[in-house]
């Protein structure tokens, strides 16, 4: 459907509407929504083969789980999230009733990537359902099999005025951002996001920002470094590495490097094998221009002086890289500039973790950043003196799943929230409403005898 027919279908959805769908609708249409994953699960594992040699394991675990426990999730709590909640009164508004009102911020536009392409697209939507919104969703053009999928799954279970699916690349994309969308919910890079942010300036949507950047890990001299190494491996390199929470880099003791680096490469022996081209477990670069960009991250980094402690084998055709480790990298190579994105892991040594905490807090604020230690006087001290959209300590991505967490960045990581119940509230507006029955409010209206003048005083020293 072109941009402007899939706004106008869902706007004149929303019109219908005028209260929003009710409890009952929304389940129904969660429900449905379900329904049709469930039903598409062998096509949903055949287009993410197509576009990313997704694993068909970790397509179940990181495509269809988080969309069908989202879906579990508010339904279970929707009544909750949806509930009007009464706000007693403040000292000055003794006399007054007043509530807030959850109601639906009406059409939304939600614009995937292609990392995640059907989780990324369909675990906000669940949000905006239950929310009470109508949707158009923007799929990522550079993942095709999974988009067409992701328009087939979404009219079979759910009426185009309510949802609807505008295909296509950038073009497409802004032409949708130029259109008075009441939500814009993003996905993607920071690039873009700027892009989203300064369309929605022109029609004041609101927006959230579900950006990247590079997430630092720091081991602590007391980690448990065989713990670590398996944690890291399996953050970097599901996915072959194209995961926003994806840890970036790692920062170790440099006592502790040659056996985290021993520990590294058995862990990505035990996980892919010997010969990681072979493995059922690894998923491809998505196409040849990442495949270039990484490659030229690896051998820009080589010709600098940065050694290989692992991997580096790449494969133009399959476009296979294979889990890489570098050490020995400096600040002004690529791969500790730009968010990797990638199967290639900077190892970086240091002496006085202060350095590290002062280089992490001088760079953008990341997505993720994750600790590994034992030490609870030290992992408090690293959670409290650095920024970043999440903490994972001893353990990577997985707060991703947990959702009863909210699910964002900061800074030029991103901007809001996803996941339960800040889905919902991303999605929602909280309109407050007063009624009046019996303030003080008429004894201080015009005109301001003196009396008035004394209880404006008193009012004043009571309340102020
Ligand atoms: P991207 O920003 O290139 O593309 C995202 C979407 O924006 C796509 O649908 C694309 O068609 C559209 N788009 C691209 N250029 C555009 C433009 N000029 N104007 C309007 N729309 C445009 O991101 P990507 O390459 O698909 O994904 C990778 C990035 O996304 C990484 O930075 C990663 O960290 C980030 N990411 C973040 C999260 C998160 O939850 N925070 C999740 C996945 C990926």
């Amino acid at each position: 459907m072109s941009a402007a027919a899939a706004f106008e279908r869902v706007k004149a959805g929303e019109a219908g509407r005028p209260a929003g769908p009710d409890r009952a609708a929304r389940e129904a249409a969660l429900v449905a929504l379900a329904r049709a994953i469930r039903a598409e699960e062998p096509a949903i594992l055949a287009a993410l083969a197509a576009d990313l040699g997704k694993p068909a394991v970790e397509t179940r675990l990181t495509e269809i789980l988080p969309v069908l426990a989202e879906i579990r999730h508010a339904r279970r709590h929707l009544r909750g999230w949806m509930r009007v909640r009464r706000v007693r009164p403040t000292l000055a508004m003794l006399g007054t009733r007043a509530a807030i009102r959850p109601e639906p911020k009406g059409t939304a536009l939600i614009i995937a990537p292609w990392n995640y392409p059907l989780s990324l697209a369909l675990g906000p939507l669940v949000s905006a359902l239950a929310a009470g919104c109508g949707a158009v969703i923007k799929p990522s053009e550079l993942a095709p099999a999974t988009s067409a999928l992701i328009a087939r799954i979404v009219a079979s279970a759910l009426p185009a005025d309510l949802v609807s699916v505008a295909e296509g690349g950038v073009e497409t994309s802004t032409e949708l951002l130029a259109l008075p969308f009441d939500h814009i919910f993003f996905t993607g890079s920071p690039e873009v996001g700027r892009i989203v942010m300064a369309a929605a300036a022109k029609t004041l949507a609101s927006v959230t920002l579900e950006l990247g950047g590079k997430s630092p890990v720091i081991i602590g001299p007391g980690a448990d470094m065989k713990r670590a190494a398996r944690m890291i491996a399996w953050g970097k390199f599901a996915n072959a590495g194209q995961t926003c929470i994806a840890p970036d880099h790692v920062f170790v003791p440099r006592a502790w490097e040659e056996r985290f680096l021993a520990e590294l490469r058995g862990q990505i022996a035990a996980m892919y094998g010997a010969r990681p081209e072979a493995s059922r477990s690894f998923a491809r670069i998505v196409n040849a221009r990442h495949f270039a960009r990484l490659k030229g991250l690896i051998n820009g980094a080589l010709a600098g002086g940065a050694t290989l402690a692992a991997g580096g084998a790449m494969e133009e055709e399959t476009r296979f890289i294979a889990p890489t480790v570098l050490t020995r990298t400096a600040p002004e190579m690529g791969v500790e500039r730009e968010e990797i994105f990638g199967p290639v892991l900077p190892v970086i040594a240091y002496d006085d973790l202060s350095e590290v905490l002062d280089r992490i807090g001088a760079g953008e604020k990341p997505l993720a950043l994750y600790v590994f230690e034992r030490d609870r006087a030290l992992i408090e001290r690293i959670t409290r003196e650095t920024r970043s959209g999440a903490v994972g300590i001893n353990v990577t991505l997985a707060h991703y799943l947990h959702l009863g967490l909210p699910f964002g960045g900061i800074g030029t990581s991103g901007l809001g929230a996803a996941h339960g119940l800040w889905g919902f509230r991303a999605f929602s507006h909280e309109k407050p409403v007063l009624e009046d029955r019996f303030s003080a409010l008429g004894l201080l209206m015009p005109p301001y005898s003196g009396a008035k003048a004394r209880l404006a005083r008193l009012v004043q020293r009571l309340v102020g």
